[in-house]
């Protein structure tokens, strides 16, 4: 087993990961340009000087870099997710119809009936859809095929 393997696994934090001031989102630091003032380190929550590795019980973890970035990637994948099965299509008849020559309802399955099967099966699922495109087009299939249009459909 690698070294750093076994350290996540065993919960290892170095003293940098561990919980105190200088990992919380409410610790300031505000750094001087002389080298002879140090830096001042302060706590925005309680308004009090701190150290580093302090800590209180209103500790709350500062978000690391990149961590904002990766949840919005992951609410823009649910959001994608979510519009994907929205777009899932919705098919009302979703038959599996049987090879020409096989029994289909007690009669072998015709050449014409398999076409005429799928047809209503198509047009079926593209009235189902909701989308006016598919909707349209479903009508002129009908129309192609002879099947009389669907009721408030114009037959011309
Ligand atoms: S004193 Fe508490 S709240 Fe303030 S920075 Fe330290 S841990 Fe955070």
């Amino acid at each position: 087993m690698r070294l750093v393997a076994k350290h996540s696994q065993v919960g290892y934090q170095t003293p940098g990961e561990r919980p105190g001031c200088r990992n919380c989102k409410h610790f300031d630091q505000v750094r001087h340009d002389s080298p002879i003032i140090a830096p001042r380190q302060a706590c925005t929550l309680h308004s009090i000087e701190v150290t580093s590795g302090g800590i209180c019980p209103s500790h709350t973890l500062q978000r690391r870099p990149g961590e904002a970035e990766l949840s919005f990637l992951a609410r823009q994948r649910d959001l994608l997710e979510h519009q994907a099965q929205e777009l899932q299509p919705r098919l009302v008849d979703a038959r599996v119809f049987p090879k020409v020559g096989e029994l289909y309802e007690g009669k072998p399955m015709t050449v014409a009936k398999h076409r005429r099967l799928t047809v209503e099966q198509l047009i079926a699922n593209e009235e189902a859809s909701g989308d006016p495109e598919l909707v349209a087009i479903a009508a002129r299939r009908r129309q192609w095929a002879g099947i009389s249009p669907q009721h408030g459909e114009c037959a011309a």
